[in-house]
């Protein structure tokens, strides 16, 4: 998939304060993860290089959670609560957007491909960087 099949798709938080757009095909395959905390808020991923990402509004707004190793950020906009999108583990110099955060109609998922998120290091050699 080139860029030029891509195309920039609106997304955000529920009280709209925190607005981004992801350049992404019209049809995609989203991931689920069963790690401690994707397994709670039921994040649908979509990872990208932080290329194909803008933060459009809410950056003033934004707070960020971290645990274990550190190195996914996971914000979320301290008015809703919301986290749309974050800094994952498995790709630190990019994003994960929640599908379910995009606006309606933004794209069509053909597939949902699980990710072992409870053996995270596993999971991860398994998946030889194509997370
Ligand atoms: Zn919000």
């Amino acid at each position: 998939m080139t860029e030029t099949e891509m195309s920039w798709k609106q997304g955000g938080c529920h009280c709209g304060t925190v607005r981004f757009e992801v350049l992404a095909p019209d049809e995609i395959d989203a991931k689920e993860c069963n790690c401690s905390i994707c397994r709670m808020t039921g994040f649908l991923h979509l990872i990208v290089e932080s290329k194909r990402f803008r933060l459009i509004a809410g950056d003033d707004r934004i707070a960020t959670y971290t645990f274990n190793t550190g190195t996914a950020k996971h914000h979320f906009c301290s008015v809703c609560g919301i986290k749309s999108f974050y800094v994952p583990r498995s790709k630190p110099d990019g994003f994960s957007v929640d599908v379910r955060c995009l606006d309606d109609g933004q794209v069509r998922v053909a597939n949902i491909v699980l990710f072992d998120g409870q053996h995270w290091e596993a999971a991860f050699a398994a998946a030889r960087g194509n997370v």
